[in-house]
């Protein structure tokens, strides 16, 4: 059977970001999506036109019946849009503690809209990160979760949060090479290296987190998920690359 993967975030009509990716990534690797919808966007790849989200209560409604439905392998997080509807997420996952969660802290678009309203930031901080197995950010997020600069305190930052690892992202980096890091308690940094590439590609963000939730289901460790997602993420932006 299928590892059934639960993805909590909002639509992208363009099709670059969002549930659409991450439906996308976990079909590509096996996985059944079972999709749930925080808010409805109307986007290009220039600018988000509206956000039309749906009630906390529905979100959490949707939540439970995609738990209920069958065993449920991992979840990822990504566009959760407000404070409530955070809360009303981070209650239904309380009791469901064994299955792996990873958290893509989505605050704004790449085309500079804000995703995740200030309000939506703490609650994310104080209630959903206690619950995940993992964090995502990239190094902007990094740096509006903990307001810090340096990823090794804003790691420190994020675990004393309460996530159990926090993988800070180096896509918005500058050198070569791309080094994402792996910071999971007492332990030093891991890094997984890839070459930059000039390609770009919406919602990469989305299928990363997808593609380690996916590997998760499917019985990886943390570690051999973020190596096999990078991977996955890689290949595709050569693919892209190759097409320019
Ligand atoms: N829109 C939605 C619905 C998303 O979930 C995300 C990212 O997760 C984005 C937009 C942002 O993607 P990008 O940074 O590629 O614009």
């Amino acid at each position: 059977m299928k590892p059934v993967v639960i993805v909590i975030g909002g639509t992208d009509c363009s099709g670059g970001a969002g549930l659409s990716r991450d439906i996308a990534t976990l079909t590509e690797l096996a996985c059944e999506a079972r999709p749930v919808i925080t808010a409805v966007t109307a986007q290009s790849d220039q600018a988000v036109q509206a956000v039309k989200p749906v009630s906390p209560d529905h979100v959490a409604q949707q939540l439970s019946s995609a738990l209920a439905a069958s065993p449920v392998s991992a979840v990822k997080t990504g566009m959760l849009h407000s404070g409530e509807t955070v809360r009303a997420i981070a209650e239904v996952l309380a009791d469901f503690a064994t299955i792996p969660l990873v958290i893509d802290p989505v605050l704004v678009s790449s085309s500079g809209t804000t995703l995740l309203s200030p309000d939506g930031v703490d609650v994310l901080k104080t209630h959903l990160l206690p619950l995940c197995t993992l964090v995502t950010p990239n190094l902007p997020e990094a740096a509006m979760l903990t307001g810090n600069e340096c990823s090794e305190a804003q790691a420190e930052n994020l675990l004393e949060m309460g996530a159990q690892a926090v993988l800070i992202k180096d896509g918005h980096g500058t050198c070569d090479m791309s080094i994402d890091r792996l910071f999971q308690d007492c332990q030093p940094a891991r890094e997984f290296a890839a070459p930059r590439l000039s390609a770009s590609l919406r919602g990469t963000g989305c299928m990363l987190a997808s593609a380690i939730a996916a590997h998760l289901g499917l019985g990886h460790s943390r570690e051999q998920a973020c190596s096999l997602a990078k991977d996955f993420v890689g290949h595709k932006l050569q693919q892209v690359a190759s097409e320019v």
